[in-house]
């Protein structure tokens, strides 16, 4: 089918257009500059620059794809969780084509986006286990079908995302901290600094990555009040260590969650990651020599495909689209929406 996604939940406005798992086109607006000066993502400005800019992203990824609005079979988008204007932004308008096209509507979660996109990237067949880890997100998911995840774990308080955020911004690095971390620590001394791994000693898949930016801001003040300031030599050994000691910490858990995972024994286990952060190289390595060392596959999408994308969306979309799954017109806008079995059904309806 040829399916048209909408994006709107963080600070990317994004469309892509889809036939099946080929990606006709995927248009990606960020919003950098509008939130740079204020050091973090500022909703109600992300809401007006997601309702400014939707109409341009859907023009623009419908003119890329070569196709005209009336060739669709459906319209998806995102309805959470996320941040509640730019959501209800793509909800509206996507309830607007729907309406107008005469389309199906098709509400997806977001991070069903994030967790479905081995299958778009690589024909990933269920249950495979999932490393979903991003800016507001991370937890170890068995995914079984388009709509049934099992959750084995996650953070308890921070993201790594955020964590990495943060960590730029207390070493007055560009957001989003991810890249610009990761660029750091290319030359830096991993082993300078001892950054804790959190909650290795406890048993089960939980993580934790508060104490990391604590511990990172205490060891920063401290150079800073043993030779008055930060070099550049300074902040590539903290980033370096930081991004150590996430690594570590995922690699651990995942291993964990790797266990669990293949006592279902599936028939052909495979580990994937997704979300922003699965955009680090670090973290990729590791979890590809954990795959390696069990013989497993592991599957990591493209950078493009890490990060918040309307392709996702689609293709999600396009899943509950072939399970004869619908949305209507009162599909809502979500603020939280976990992706548990116990959560609510997959498909907003709004009841
Ligand atoms: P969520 O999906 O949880 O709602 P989000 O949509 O804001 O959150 P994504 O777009 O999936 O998050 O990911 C953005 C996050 O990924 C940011 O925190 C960014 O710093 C991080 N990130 C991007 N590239 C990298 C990288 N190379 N290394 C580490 N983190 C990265
Ligand atoms: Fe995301």
């Amino acid at each position: 089918p040829l399916i048209l996604g909408l994006e709107s939940s963080c600070d990317d406005t994004a469309a892509a257009v889809l036939r099946g798992r080929h990606i006709l086109s995927s248009v990606v607006m960020g919003q950098a500059e509008l939130h740079a000066a204020f050091g973090g993502i500022v909703p109600e400005i992300a809401a007006r620059a997601h309702a400014e800019k939707l109409d341009l992203a859907v023009e623009q990824a419908i003119a890329e794809a070569g196709v005209h609005l009336s060739d669709l079979d459906a319209i998806a988008v995102t309805a959470g969780p996320g941040l509640i204007g730019g959501v209800l932004s793509g909800v509206m308008m996507a309830k607007g084509l729907a309406a107008g096209l005469n389309k199906p509507l098709i509400g997806v979660n977001h991070l069903a986006g994030h967790a479905l996109t081995p299958r778009l990237t690589d024909g990933l067949a269920f249950p495979y286990l999932m490393l979903l880890v991003s800016g507001g997100h991370c937890q170890f998911l068995i995914v079984r079908g388009a709509q049934d995840f099992t959750r084995l774990g996650g953070t308890i308080d921070d993201a790594p995302g955020e964590a990495f955020d943060k960590t730029a911004r207390l070493l007055g690095l560009p957001q989003p901290g991810g890249p610009s971390v990761q660029d750091a620590a290319l030359d830096g001394d991993e082993a300078r600094f001892r950054f804790p791994r959190p909650l290795l000693d406890r048993s089960g898949c939980d993580l934790s990555f508060s104490g990391l930016k604590t511990a990172l801001l205490r060891m920063r003040d401290q150079i800073v009040t043993d030779q008055g300031g930060l070099y550049a030599r300074d902040r590539a050994d903290l980033c370096a260590g930081f991004q150590a000691a996430v690594r570590d910490v995922l690699a651990e858990k995942t291993r964990r969650a790797l266990a669990l995972y293949l006592a279902d024994s599936p028939a052909a286990p495979a580990i994937a990651i997704a979300g922003g952060v699965a955009a680090n190289t670090a973290i990729r390595g590791a979890l590809q020599a954990i795959s390696d060392e069990a013989g497993v596959v592991f599957t990591a999408p493209p950078l493009k495909l890490c990060t918040d994308n309307a392709a996702m969306i689609a293709y999600a979309g396009a899943e509950l689209f072939a399970a004869g799954e619908r949305s209507d017109m009162t599909l809502a806008a979500r603020p939280r929406w976990p992706l548990d079995r116990d959560a609510a059904p997959l498909l907003g309806s709004g009841k």
